[in-house]
């Protein structure tokens, strides 16, 4: 069986830890076509366009795509990607698994959340103005709707079954924004009902919040809606020792897209010291996806190997003794070729 793919290496380090990650799928004999394509900073270079109709038409054709992070200019210039990408192909699920791996300094041990966050709706969703030429205030638009509602819920309660998982939290504001919010927990409520196998409840947000720092271990899945889940899923990757680990899937009715947490760290860019382990976790995420099971575990496995014995790591997981990100990968293939 052979799969066509979607590839954006994309900006800072993205080309760094893709490389990483397309040498150790190679290495495991999934035969993938690569339809490379740009975006963000590098799509400008090549095309003047942050978002080339290219890589749209390729995503459109392959239906599933791996993404290294885009740079967004903060505050001017043109808008998130990742939100584009997200609004094209009506990725309305982003899954962020956070999961601790042994040999990464955490505060606690033993964490495996799994985050569903809407992706589309809410105050997200860069529907935004100011209200006068000398911009005195700006105002931005969050929409909640009852479809957008019901179909992360769905998907997450859905997902939840299908793992095994014991326990749905749904995250709200529901006593201030009563409309908005308040429509989410009703819906969360309705379904429910549908899921007697699962323990379900409901937690306000600053709480919520609160309660993962203190006792992350009385959460299983949670659900929210689009800022909130943003917050609470980085939340979650400082639970689990940061960025570096955290990959998320952006999941539509035929389409997905896979990428690492974190962004294109400029800083770090093109020196081989980037740590690839979020992206090729989220390429895990998509092997899963394509059926690819056995490949998925033997690669996770591996960076779970390799990571615990924190030989052959990158600096952010290990200064004291550290290797770049080449080695890394290699270390990796040769857990692999071990198993
Ligand atoms: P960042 O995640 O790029 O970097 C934050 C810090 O973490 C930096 O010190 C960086 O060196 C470090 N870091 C990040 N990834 C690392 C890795 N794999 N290995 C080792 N260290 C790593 O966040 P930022 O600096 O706020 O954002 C930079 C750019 O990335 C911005 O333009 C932002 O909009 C974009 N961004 C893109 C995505 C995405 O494409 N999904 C997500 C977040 C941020």
């Amino acid at each position: 069986m052979s799969y066509e793919i979607t590839l954006i290496p994309g900006d800072g380090i993205g080309p760094d830890i893709t490389t990483a990650t397309i040498k150790i799928i190679e290495h495991t004999g999934v035969k993938v076509y690569w339809d490379v394509q740009t975006a963000g900073l590098t799509g400008i270079e090549k095309y003047k366009n942050p978002l080339p109709q290219e890589t749209l038409d390729s995503i459109a054709r392959t239906k599933i795509a791996l993404k290294g992070p885009l740079t967004t200019p903060v505050g001017k210039g043109f808008r998130s990607i990742n939100v584009a990408l997200r609004k094209e192909f009506d990725l309305y699920v982003n899954e962020r698994p956070a999961k601790t791996y042994k040999g990464v300094r955490t505060l606690y041990d033993h964490i495996d959340l799994l985050i569903f966050r809407e992706n589309l709706e809410e105050f997200y969703s860069g529907i935004e103005h100011y209200i006068d030429s000398s911009h005195s205030a700006a105002e931005t638009i969050g929409i909640v709707t009852r479809r957008g509602c019901e179909r992360i819920l769905r998907f997450a309660f859905e997902s939840a079954q299908k793992r095994g998982r014991k326990k749905v939290t749904a995250v709200h504001k529901a006593n201030i924004l009563k409309y908005t919010s308040g429509l989410f927990l009703d819906i969360a409520r309705e379904i429910a009902k549908d899921y007697p196998g699962l323990e379900f409840n409901d937690k306000i947000i600053d709480n919520m919040a609160m309660q993962m720092v203190l006792n992350p271990y009385q959460f299983d899945v949670i659900v929210t809606t689009n800022l909130f889940g943003d917050i609470l899923s980085d939340l979650a990757s400082g639970l689990v020792g940061g960025l570096g680990m955290a990959p998320g899937a952006n999941i539509g009715p035929d389409i997905a897209l896979y990428e690492a947490v974190h962004g294109s760290a400029p800083d770090i860019a093109g020196q081989n010291i980037a740590n690839p382990c979020a992206i090729i976790l989220a390429s895990v995420m998509m092997l899963e996806r394509i059926g690819e099971h056995d490949v998925a575990k033997k690669i996770e496995a591996a960076v779970a190997k390799t990571v615990g014995e924190g030989k052959k790591v990158t600096r952010d997981l290990n200064p004291d003794n550290f290797v770049g990100t080449d080695e890394f990968a290699d270390a990796i293939i040769n857990e692999m070729d071990k198993m």
